[in-house]
């Protein structure tokens, strides 16, 4: 099948799957089901399938129900925030295994790594995935995943996600893939080989900066998935109904959000590229990108993220951010209103970000006022 064809049945399923009127009153949008506890049956059984909500919650069924189906995957556990999610993913492996992982992946992951994981026994090392040389170079015996994110944060670099996975499986690992930045509509890891996909449902998936909470989407019934499902039974980390069902909403409008969201950050991107005061625009639409070619053709579209180093530095990168109008400064991403976002200096002691970098958001807002909004911005920077 195309991936023109995926992408479209994935729009479909943002809007219907998991997504069946409410059999008691015929509500076309689902109840929220805030119980806790729910009734046994006379003869004891429980024989429409809720027990205690830590355990199984309508609401939580209908999101992971539509994930799994986003993600052309056999299952999906829902958790309170993208961090919870990658824990529950990274916690699934046992001690002393070693992972291969993006340098460059979300920065509370490689503080997971270095931290806590770290203490319980996992053992990682931070390589370069977007070149295949380094990730074969990094792979060990004891290897058991590689965590990929591509488009990477906050540099857009892109990886060979299929070639990874083909690398992982030759190892006999797994490769996961945080695929927040992308969503399932951008991109689909599992189609093209990984086995378990990661979000921060927080950003593009819930789409309106309300509400927090992420997932992770397994290929196959087994083992991993599992795991997920005793994080969420055992270690009990949930995501409360009323925040799947916003989230399960916000999925509803995702095609809509993301296609504009795209064609707003192809059109910033080009307009930055022209710019005197930008040193180098990252941003995979760009043909001069050099991650471009994979991810036209692993991708379904170039997504609403990315970033820009101005000429000056650090010092004219938070000038430049000072003087926006529209952009809010905040961390963040995937909402309706876009973001400015100098990331140096939230990252912390590990970062590797230039500092003259900003990352933006793009939102629903007229693209040309933000074109204008950036223009002023670097002008009046400039102008000191
Ligand atoms: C935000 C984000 C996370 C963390 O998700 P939270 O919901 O904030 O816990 C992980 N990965 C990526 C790529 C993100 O953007």
């Amino acid at each position: 099948m195309s991936k023109e064809r995926d992408r479209e049945r994935a729009a479909t399923d943002a809007v219907h799957a998991g997504m069946q009127p409410d059999p008691v009153t015929g509500a076309v949008m689902p109840p929220i089901h805030l119980a806790t506890t729910f009734e046994r049956d006379a003869d004891g059984g429980y024989a429409r399938g809720y027990v205690y909500s830590r355990q199984g919650n309508p609401n939580r069924d209908a999101l992971e129900t539509a994930l799994a189906q986003l993600e052309a995957g056999a299952g999906a556990a829902a958790f309170p925030s993208g961090m919870a999610a990658a824990f529950a993913v990274l916690f699934a492996l046992e001690p002393g295994d070693h992972l291969v992982v993006a340098d460059d992946c979300y920065y509370g992951v490689g503080e997971l790594l270095r931290g806590p994981l770290a203490r319980w026994g996992l053992q990682a090392d931070f390589v370069d995935l977007s070149s295949l040389e380094e990730a074969r170079a990094a792979m060990r015996p004891n290897t058991a995943l590689v965590w990929a994110e591509s488009p990477s944060n906050p540099m857009l670099r892109i990886s060979d996600l299929q070639a990874l996975a083909e690398l992982a499986h030759q190892h006999d690992a797994r490769l996961a893939v945080d695929n927040t930045w992308p969503t399932p509509l951008g991109q689909q890891p599992l189609l093209l080989g990984a086995d378990v996909v990661v979000h921060s449902t927080t950003k593009y998936l819930a789409g309106h900066s309300d509400v927090l909470g992420g997932a992770a989407v397994a290929r196959e019934e087994g083992p991993l998935l599992e795991r997920l499902r005793e994080a969420q039974d055992l270690a009990g980390i949930v995501l409360g109904p009323f925040d799947c069902w916003l989230t399960r909403r916000g999925i509803l409008s995702l095609p809509a959000r993301l296609e504009r969201q795209t064609r707003g950050a192809q059109a910033v991107a080009e307009a930055l590229q022209l710019h005197p005061a930008v040193e180098q625009v990252h941003y995979p639409g760009l043909p001069s990108d050099p991650g471009h070619a994979v991810a036209a053709r692993q991708m379904h579209g170039f997504g609403g993220m990315l970033s820009f180093q101005v000429r000056g530095g650090e010092a004219a990168a938070m000038a430049v951010a000072a003087h926006t109008r529209l952009f809010r400064r905040a961390t963040s991403l995937g909402g309706p209103e876009s973001l400015i976002e100098h990331r140096a200096s939230i990252e912390g002691p590990h970062s590797a970000t230039p500092g003259g970098l900003l990352r933006l958001s793009i939102g629903l807002e007229g693209v040309q006022d933000l074109i204008e909004d950036l223009d002023q911005a670097l002008t009046q920077a400039q102008a000191g």
